[in-house]
């Protein structure tokens, strides 16, 4: 794709945030947890090279050989950055793994396709395709389009901004934004707030005439607590009795954990989030029967009901080496999500439910967190989104999974999920992260670069 220059003779960033886009999506930066990927360096060196391109000093760190963040600052006003900080801008480089197989496209071809759509706004639109188009190479190409473009205009940010581009993420950030921040915490010195994934997107609540286009922030996520389960009983013989089987002992407590009835609780973001709803749809929210109103939600009902609870998900097995021998032991993993506050209660409860004979041990934690909807960082985010979409609606909400955001909290900065997309209502964005098909509108694409402008222009 040519990149089109303005009248200016600057290039477009509309323009710019596509082909940045595809060229990251076609750099394989697969991270699937254990050290066997490819590593992101090569699309590090990239966005190093774009952020130079313009004059600006970025630096690349490595966590080990291959696993590379890139972080800069771009000096903003004087006053601005003494009255309310820096900003932290950013975005992580790995992607989860794709088996080609199941894709239409390759998942790192970066094809752009022509499709139909549900909205009638937008009947046919055209697709960026790749693993990492929504999740996040889409927010780094936006963020890298924008900065690129301002500089490129000599204008000076409203306050210091710092833009990091990390390894890791979906691993937890130990070898990105952990590593970041425990060994280079001084990058990040002077920022008050940070800014990344997941959030901004438009999803459509209500149905028929209640159908409202609505902006998703987010200003909370769920802690991480992932667990293992070790069963201890009495190695032995296949063929007798024996009541003490550390298998037995695993399953039953592996059952009474998944099928625990969590019970629902409503923390201040969802229930903001709730009242919301409630507002566009006129359907109230009964915590007896959350159904109700999550049938308002369309896909992201799948996100959503997930924060209305804590949750405690068996995912692993392992017991025995031979069909006649009784293992002495056997373990299980569980993917255990709380609510802000929530964390010690969780645990506590998988240890009563575990029961005797069942130790519980921690594999990795990571915290919950809740920021404030009424600050005015949030307004200029409202703000620039109605600019470009004026009748839309925006609402803050609880993210179920985690993100970068969590490092950044141990330096005190409080984070937010503000990647704007407008989307063709009707597209499961939910269904995008990490499924098959992941893919993006280039419509959406262009759309969130100009909020972006407006909201990096207002900081
Ligand atoms: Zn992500």
């Amino acid at each position: 794709m040519s990149s089109a220059v303005s009248a200016s003779g600057r290039p477009d960033p509309q323009d710019e945030v596509v082909s940045i886009c595809r060229d990251l999506l076609r750099i394989d930066t697969t991270n699937p947890g254990d050290g066997s990927g490819p590593g992101e360096r090569a699309a590090a060196e990239l966005v190093a090279e774009l952020l130079a391109e313009v004059g600006l000093e970025p630096q690349l760190f490595e966590s080990e050989p291959g696993r590379a963040s890139v972080v800069v600052r771009v000096e903003g006003d004087p006053a601005g950055t003494a009255e309310r900080g820096a900003l932290l801008l950013h975005g992580h480089l790995d992607v989860v793994p794709a088996r080609a197989d199941d894709w239409s496209v390759h998942p790192f071809s970066g094809e752009v396709t022509t499709e139909t759509t549900d909205d009638p706004e937008t009947p046919e639109q055209e697709f960026l395709w790749g693993r990492g188009a929504v999740d996040m190479k889409d927010m780094d190409a936006m963020l890298l389009a924008v900065v690129r473009d301002l500089v490129r205009r000599g204008e000076r940010p409203p306050r210091d901004l710092v833009l990091a581009f990390m390894a890791d993420e979906e691993a937890g950030g130990v070898k990105g934004a952990h590593w970041l921040v425990d060994h280079h915490a001084g990058l990040f010195e002077g920022v008050t707030a940070a800014v990344s994934e997941v959030g901004g997107f438009s999803t459509t609540i209500g149905t028929g005439s209640s159908a409202q286009r609505t902006y998703l922030l987010q200003t909370a996520e769920k802690g991480i607590a992932w667990l293992r389960l070790v069963a201890h009983g009495r190695a032995g013989h296949g063929s007798q009795v024996n009541t003490d089987n550390a298998v037995t002992r695993l399953c039953e407590a592996v059952a009474r954990i998944g099928s625990h009835p969590w019970p629902v609780e409503v923390t201040p973001t969802v229930r903001a989030f709730l009242d919301g709803v409630t507002d566009i749809t006129g359907v109230e929210f009964d915590p007896a029967d959350p159904s109700a109103l999550l049938d308002q939600l369309g896909t992201t009902a799948r996100w959503v009901g997930a924060t209305l609870r804590d949750t405690a998900n068996p995912t692993l097995l392992e017991a025995g080496y031979k069909h006649n021998v009784i293992p002495g032991t056997a373990t299980a993993l569980l993917d255990c999500r709380f609510l802000p506050g929530h964390e010690e209660r969780l645990v506590e409860t998988v240890r009563e439910l575990a029961g005797e004979g069942v130790e519980v041990q921690d594999v990795h934690r990571d915290v919950a967190l809740e920021t404030d909807f009424a600050v005015p960082l949030v307004d200029r985010m409202v703000e620039a989104l109605h600019a470009e979409d004026p009748g839309a609606r925006v609402l803050p909400y609880c993210l179920s999974g985690g993100t970068d955001n969590k490092s950044f909290s141990q330096l005190g900065i409080p984070g937010y999920g503000f990647a704007p997309l407008r989307l063709p209502a009707g597209l499961d964005f939910a269904g995008l992260f990490h499924g098959v098909d992941e893919r993006v509108p280039l419509d959406a694409l262009r759309f969130g670069t100009r909020v972006l402008q407006r909201f990096v222009a207002s900081a």
